[in-house]
């Protein structure tokens, strides 16, 4: 039997990063409030209200376009979606069908090897959430369910993709991509966590390089991007198996168990005819001003793929590097801020007070960016001390935790902790002379050749001068000492 590849499009649905609801004044804050907490008539879909557009979410759904290459009709057109469920209480949610409001983008997915390939973005479009049944009160199971309507009408973008993924690694790595491309861009929070980034697939097989398209399975319920990768590997293993044994795969719609780890049949899959989709009366069509569109193109920020190879490039990062600091926009921009004016030598320190000092107390305390005391110029400050030999690496990191303590200058942190090195010669010259005559024997060595002995002599010297001493400048003079 030849090769089976995976052939993969994804349902990217985004939350947009509002204050308030799609349609209606209720706020977005609604993750673990109690529920109900913040609805109103509008989003409960009572008799006789009218649905006002949020200006703020369409903003940030043209961001999301322009952000992933996407062209912006100048007109799009709100409809109905209709069925039935208990989560939905209008029986219709407000989307886009027949007319959205961007299509024809693409991201591309870099690669391990270097370079990229692109998928292609087929179509966005807006919508409104649903609300959340609950099955469970705290950890009692009920006999019934109840529901939370705080999601009901949460501003979406729904982004779309070709069937360009071959793999599960693939999918997944796209979904990291679009979280990262989206956060740059301030369109989402992309919290997976929170509900506000999901995913569903469409998954066929097919035997590798063919063309043929098979019936596909559309997988819900993809929350995380574990849940990607082994949801896609598991309906992979499936199909290839019903194809192997002779049996066909059947168009439909099927969940993801992550606790069984595999997915399971939910339903026929849906046409788009059983949804009576139609234009939303209430609703004026969407228009995009071209002004509009320019002044947010003119907006968005780099993209977070070119940013890592100008890191490269313009700092000497290597990729691993420049991919750690370019992960999220806000601490790109630190480092760029404590990077700024100074040499590339400098620049490489500052990484890597940046990767080291300051990510692992971020981490430690689960603190974000924004809580961190120390500036970024006073990093860059320390950064530079380390390069022009006043700092040694490990003063550096003493200076820093003073700086994230209580925050202030660096050239302060290090006066007062006696940070600064000894670089004076005729100083560092007294305890070298004074570590050779302490440690003959050492001294003898090096003088018949074994530079083992280097490194007894220069820690002989550090501890002299109570770690003071620019080692530097040390090691050249013990080697000085021995030409003459
Ligand atoms: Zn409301």
């Amino acid at each position: 039997m030849s090769a089976i590849e995976l052939v993969a499009g994804l349902e990217v649905h985004a939350q947009l990063s509002t204050r308030t609801k799609l349609f209606c004044p209720c706020a977005t804050d609604g993750f673990g409030a109690p529920p109900n907490s913040r609805i109103c008539p509008i989003c409960t879909g009572q008799p006789g209200v009218l649905p006002a557009l949020n200006r703020a979410a369409v903003r940030a759904a043209f961001r999301a376009a322009l952000a992933l290459g996407c062209k912006v009709e100048p007109v799009s057109i709100f409809a109905r979606k209709n069925y039935f469920y208990p989560d939905l209480p209008k029986a219709y949610q407000i989307s886009q069908y027949e007319r959205p409001f961007s299509s024809g983008g693409r991201l591309d997915l870099e690669l391990e090897a270097g370079g990229a390939r692109p998928v292609r973005i087929r179509r966005i479009h807006l919508e409104e959430d649903a609300g959340k049944l609950l099955h469970a009160a705290g950890s009692r199971q009920l006999d019934h369910s109840l529901i939370d309507f705080n999601r009901a009408g949460i501003p979406l973008v729904e982004i779309v993709t070709e069937a360009d993924l071959r793999s599960a690694e693939e999918a997944a790595a796209f979904v990291a991509a679009l979280r990262e491309m989206l956060q740059y861009a301030g369109v989402s929070r992309c919290d997976m966590e929170k509900g506000e980034l999901r995913c569903d697939a469409n998954v066929s097989v097919r035997p590798a390089g063919s063309s043929v398209l098979n019936a596909r399975a559309e997988i819900k319920n993809l929350n995380s991007l574990r849940a990607i990768r082994d949801a896609l590997n598991h309906e992979f293993s499936r199909q290839s198996r019903l194809l192997a044994e002779g049996g066909r795969v059947v168009q439909e719609t099927r969940l993801w168990n992550a606790e069984a780890g595999r997915t399971e049949s939910m339903r026929a899959k849906e046409e788009a005819h059983d949804y009576r989709y139609f234009p939303d009366p209430d609703l004026r069509p969407l228009e995009a001003p071209a002004e509009l569109l320019a002044r947010i193109q003119a907006e968005l920020p780099e993209p977070p793929a070119a940013r890592r190879v100008r890191f490269s490039r313009d700092y000497g990062l290597p990729p691993r590097d420049a991919r750690l600091l370019t992960a999220r926009k806000e601490l790109a921009d630190y480092f760029e801020a404590a990077a700024r004016g100074r040499s590339s030598e400098a620049a490489k320190a500052a990484a890597n007070l940046v990767a080291t000092e300051l990510l692992a107390r971020l981490n430690a305390q689960d603190a974000p960016l924004s809580a961190a005391r120390i500036a970024p110029a006073e990093l860059g400050e320390l950064a530079g001390m380390v390069c022009g030999g006043i700092l040694s690496s490990k003063g550096a990191k003493a200076a820093f935790s003073a700086l994230w303590d209580r925050g202030g200058r660096a050239s302060d942190a290090v006066r007062e902790l006696d940070l600064a090195q000894v670089s004076d010669e005729a100083q560092v010259a007294a305890w070298v002379r004074q570590a050779l005559a302490d440690n003959a024997r050492a001294a003898a060595d090096l003088a018949a050749g074994h530079e083992r002995a280097l490194g007894a002599l220069v820690g002989a010297v550090m501890k002299l001068s109570a770690g003071k001493a620019n080692p530097v400048v040390a090691t050249r003079l013990i080697k000085e000492s021995f030409k003459a």
